[in-house]
């Protein structure tokens, strides 16, 4: 469902282990602590950090609970603009740790109708920034007053513009209710939770955004405000003159994502992992419901020239989007990584799959029992490559250490005897760092039940890393993302044909039927905009 993506860090270049569950691998290869340098080697530091973090999210929450029992008008005065300055904070970390989606067109475009909904509500003469973020989830959130973000990956399944708005209606609702402070005040466990979670899965801005709460911003806010959230929401949109039927075409999208996930889930014999979002988990505003927002906004009879949905326009709009990874990210095409902002590829055996995570690149074989991550990191400018291995792997017990030299880039490897995610933490993990630019690749290789202290993949480990090098110009053009392309049908199309084109390993045609809202069987009617990947 989610193709692959390496992209460094904006933060000091650095690259650490990506907070996004993996539930086929342990999860413990997804931590790492960028603050000690560590990859996937040491649970131990976990705990206590963990901990800390735990500390200040309960004092923030703490003090906000006070201001809640003390309520008087300069105190809600004071809570309104700590809440905006809490949420502008929180903006530059969220911009940080996801990228802004490059395409100024497409963000005027979202920000127009935000605007537009937005001056249907309660805070109409609030000043109202909508932002594309660049990361392919399904999602959108809010912080708080008054800032709305949108995954570029949820434009792509949306087909109008009115479904737009119904998005956005949503999220503009959660603020004028209020439901981002009441999760302040009323969710302090699981803001400690979120901390814990991203404390444990090591990214530093994900752990960043974990601290003022963001995890539990993105995960939606619990029934009872979800099902407040479309009931306003919807007013906001139908007073905006939205075709009202579209909310629930926005709630078919995220069903039939799910009925995938559970088909496919079936066929693979694992758990499905159902979206746990803003839509997937409460009714969708039903007949009635849509009777109340159209009597709410005076508009039984439909807007002077009628309802907006403006199919076409929101087609056009999102024509070119990045799909899966994005340049800046690093392109996967098979077992190579292409990253044309760092100038580098890599390629793995093949056969192993590759997976292109917010902070790390990790590769395993098919039988998940050998595996690999890359993460790229600063180095102090007066530290060799081994002093900054030491540094990296400080208080490990090291062996066979020594320089190497990999296509004119300096390096050195060495083992640690313990480390290994596939054994909990007792097997051996093959190191390797090389200086390229300003950047330290950092290599780690495990497999399982190895014996002694020596990887039993050693030797693959090191040909890995020796496939490192500068990208060939010829090559820069597989360093291009995937795009979304707008077509139109005639009699003879056939979606099926596109399929091949996908850059999904897996369901191709499934996926296509899906951005398309025809999975799973729905038929493409002649003369309408359909999308594409190419
Ligand atoms: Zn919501």
């Amino acid at each position: 469902m989610r193709p692959d993506r390496f992209r460094p860090s904006a933060r000091q270049g650095a690259l650490s282990f990506l907070g996004r569950a993996h539930p086929d691998l342990p999860e413990l290869l997804l931590a790492s602590s960028r603050q000690n340098g560590r990859g996937f080697l040491d649970r131990r530091m976990k705990p206590s950090r963990a901990l800390a973090t735990l500390f200040v999210a309960m004092t923030v929450a703490l003090a906000s609970l006070q201001l809640d029992a003390q309520s008087s008008s300069r105190k809600q005065t004071e809570r309104k603009s700590q809440e905006s300055s809490s949420s502008r904070k929180a903006h530059e970390k969220i911009l940080k740790a996801y990228g802004v989606y490059e395409n100024q067109a497409l963000q005027d475009y979202v920000s127009e109708i935000g605007q537009r909904v937005a001056r249907q509500s309660s805070l109409a003469d609030q000043e109202w920034k909508f932002v594309v973020l660049d990361d392919d989830s399904i999602n959108a959130f809010t912080t708080g007053c008054c800032y709305v973000y949108l995954h570029r990956g949820l434009l792509i399944h949306l087909n109008s513009e009115a479904e737009l708005a119904s998005v956005l209606g949503h999220e503009v609702a959660h603020v004028t209710a209020k439901h981002p402070q009441k999760r302040m005040t009323r969710g302090v466990l699981a803001s400690l939770a979120a901390a814990a979670a991203a404390i444990y899965t090591g990214s530093g801005a994900v752990a960043d955004l974990a601290n003022l709460g963001a995890t539990a911003w993105m995960r939606g806010y619990g029934r009872e405000n979800e099902l407040e959230a479309d009931r306003i929401g919807l007013q906001y949109s139908v007073r905006a003159g939205y075709r009202p039927e579209a909310m629930g075409e926005v709630f078919d999208m995220f069903r039939r994502g799910e009925r995938f996930e559970i088909d496919r889930a079936r066929a693979e014999g694992r758990e499905p992992r159902v979206y746990h979002g803003m839509f997937s988990s409460h009714p969708a505003p039903d007949a009635r419901a849509v009777q109340a927002a159209k009597a709410a906004a005076n508009l039984e009879a439909g807007p002077e020239g009628g309802w907006v949905d403006n199919r076409e326009r929101y087609m056009k709009a999102i024509d070119g989007l990045t799909y899966g990874s994005s340049r800046a990210q690093g392109i996967v095409r098979g077992n190579r990584l292409y990253h044309a902002e760092l100038g580098i590829t890599v390629a793995f055996p093949k056969a192993w799959t590759v997976e292109n995570q917010r902070d790390a690149l990790i590769a395993y074989t098919p039988s998940k029992d050998t595996l690999m991550q890359i993460t790229l990191r600063d180095y102090p400018p007066t530290m060799g490559p081994r002093e900054f291995l030491f540094s990296q792997l400080r208080g490990a017990t090291l062996s066979g250490g020594e320089p190497i030299q990999i296509n004119g880039m300096e390096g050195y490897t060495a083992r640690t005897t313990s480390g290994s995610p596939l054994d909990n933490g007792a097997g051996p993990v093959r190191w390797v760092v090389l200086y390229r630019g300003k950047s330290a690749y950092l290599f780690a290789g495990a497999s399982r039940s190895s014996r002694g202290a020596v990887p039993e993949a050693d030797g693959l480990f090191l040909s890995v890393a020796e496939t490192l090098r500068a990208l060939k110009p010829s090559e820069y053009p597989l360093a291009e993302p995937y795009r979304l392309r707008i077509r139109t049908s005639t009699a003879d199309t056939r979606l099926e044909d596109y399929a091949d084109d996908m850059p999904v390993e897996k369901y191709p045609r499934e996926e296509l039927m899906l951005i398309n809202g025809l999975y799973p069987n729905r038929k493409l009617q002649p003369g309408t905009l359909y999308k594409v990947v190419e």
